[in-house]
């Protein structure tokens, strides 16, 4: 079997796999990135139909946290653009721009109530004692204040938009410590390559550096010798290779990276509580384009009243490249119903469409590029936030990164920055260069 030495084994290219490969490589790491796919970016890659870029999952990539920071500190190119306006809010017939307002404009236009929930948002900001306990829902937090159904709704399609859950489903103390203790996706963009453009961006970085990315490469255990991770068998270019690293960071998920390892050799405890957070979320996306605009917000709308619809997104407004010249291009969104476990996947989509159909005139002469159901393996978020795993695993060479083990109350790619961050800190203090790779 041919062989490879590197310091570094990053398990996928996702957003979490390239954070932690881009960090590493910058440290001086010999990095080697296997992707099982032709592309990098995961979940949050794009896929060209038609001269369309089209998302397939992640469309909006934070501005001014600390994925630019990643971004900024390895070198790459950051191409981000942000819209005009970057969230409008549909009440009623109207689409409202809360940039200035914030909270208090957005619910006195929803509710009389909305005095209240305000000031619950502002004790639950000032002071950790009055941030709820884990158990409540965000939806029964806001019931407590108001029965509106606007106002449930507003909150349904936030948790929706950035957790992938309901508002049923995600603790209020996640959701309130989000937005009142995160960056909480204040300031977005959108990437005119489609989001990959981001990914390849990172992974150029890795590259210049002497690391390598082999895609279409598929890792398929990992060795572990003595309590330790000493490799990895890989499948790469038709033929099996025999890597050797001195730590490992798995993008694949904590319960693929078990398989991975082997359970054999690790803690049944630790096994236990890999299966049981074992909990995807689902999405759905239905990535659609016009020859006529359907709407003149600049960048996303999120919804009051729908039955499932959370967010439309504009994409050409800001980034016309995303389309042939004179199209329009489109994504609608939505969170089943449950939002986590089984649910009826033709039943979900009939009802984004003909919330699509509602809120959007123009919708049904719109030419559909394609329909994403998002679940189980390939899921918008590995764990419900508030319910994640640890990045670190009972074999101290070995980490996970991504949307499974992300930090408390944090969502998406901005979540698989953070940990990378971290991950990389915890590996050049534990695991310096030189020392035993
Ligand atoms: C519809 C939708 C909308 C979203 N919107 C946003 C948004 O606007 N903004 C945002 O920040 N987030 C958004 N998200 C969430 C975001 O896409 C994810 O949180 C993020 O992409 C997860 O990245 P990851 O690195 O954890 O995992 P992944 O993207 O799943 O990466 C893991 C990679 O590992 C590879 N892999 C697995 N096993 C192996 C193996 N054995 N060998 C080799 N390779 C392997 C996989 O092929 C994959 O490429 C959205 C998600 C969806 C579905």
């Amino acid at each position: 079997m041919p062989e490879h030495t590197v310091d570094a084994l990053v398990v996928g290219a996702g957003a979490g796999g390239l954070f932690a490969a881009a960090r590493l490589a910058h440290a001086g790491y010999r990095t080697l990135v296997v992707e099982r796919l032709d592309k990098v970016g995961g979940r949050a890659s794009t896929t060209d139909i038609d001269g369309f870029k089209v998302n397939d999952g992640a469309i909006v990539i934070e501005v001014g946290g600390i994925t630019e920071e990643t971004f900024a500190e390895v070198g790459a190119e950051f191409d981000i653009r942000t819209p005009e306006v970057p969230v409008l809010y549909r009440v009623g017939d109207r689409n409202l721009d809360v940039t200035r307002g914030g909270w208090g404009l957005l619910l006195s236009k929803l509710t009389r109530q909305g005095a209240k929930l305000l000031n619950g948002i502002g004790a639950a900001r000032k002071d950790d004692d009055a941030l709820p306990g884990s158990e409540l829902s965000t939806a029964d937090w806001v019931a407590k204040y108001t029965k509106n159904e606007a106002v449930q709704g507003v909150f349904r399609n936030m948790c929706a938009s950035v957790f992938a859950v309901g508002s049923e489903e995600l603790p209020a103390r996640v959701f309130l410590t989000y937005f009142t203790r995160k960056s909480a996706f204040k300031r977005f963009g959108f990437c005119p390559a489609g989001t990959i453009g981001i990914w390849e961006a990172l992974a150029a970085t890795v590259t210049a550096r002497g690391g390598e990315i082999w895609l279409s490469s598929e890792v398929e255990t990992l060795q572990v010798t003595n309590g330790r991770v000493t490799g990895a068998t890989v499948l790469h270019a038709g033929e099996r290779v025999e890597v050797t690293c001195g730590v490992a960071v798995s993008d694949a998920g904590p319960a693929a990276t078990m398989a991975l390892a082997g359970e054999e050799h690790l803690p049944e405890e630790y096994c236990e509580q890999v299966r049981a957070k074992d909990r995807p979320c689902s999405m759905l996306a239905v990535n659609f384009a016009s020859r006529e605009p359907l709407t003149e917000v600049p960048g996303l709308l999120l919804f009051s009243k729908s039955e499932r619809l959370c967010y439309i997104a504009n994409f050409t407004e800001t980034c016309p490249e995303m389309a042939p010249p004179g199209w329009h291009l489109y994504v609608g969104a939505s969170v089943p119903n449950p939002s986590v476990g089984d649910f009826d996947e033709d039943a979900e989509i009939a009802l984004l469409k003909k919330d699509l159909a509602t809120q959007l005139p123009g919708f049904d002469d719109a030419r559909i590029l394609s329909t994403a159901v998002m679940r189980d393996g390939w899921p918008p978020q590995r764990a419900v936030a508030g319910y994640d795993l640890p990045s670190d695993t009972p074999i101290p060479n070995l980490w996970n990164v991504g949307d499974g083990v992300k930090e408390y109350a944090n969502g998406g790619t901005t979540a698989c920055a953070e940990t990378a961050k971290l991950v990389v800190e915890r590996i050049k203090a534990e695991h310096p260069l030189g020392a035993a790779v």
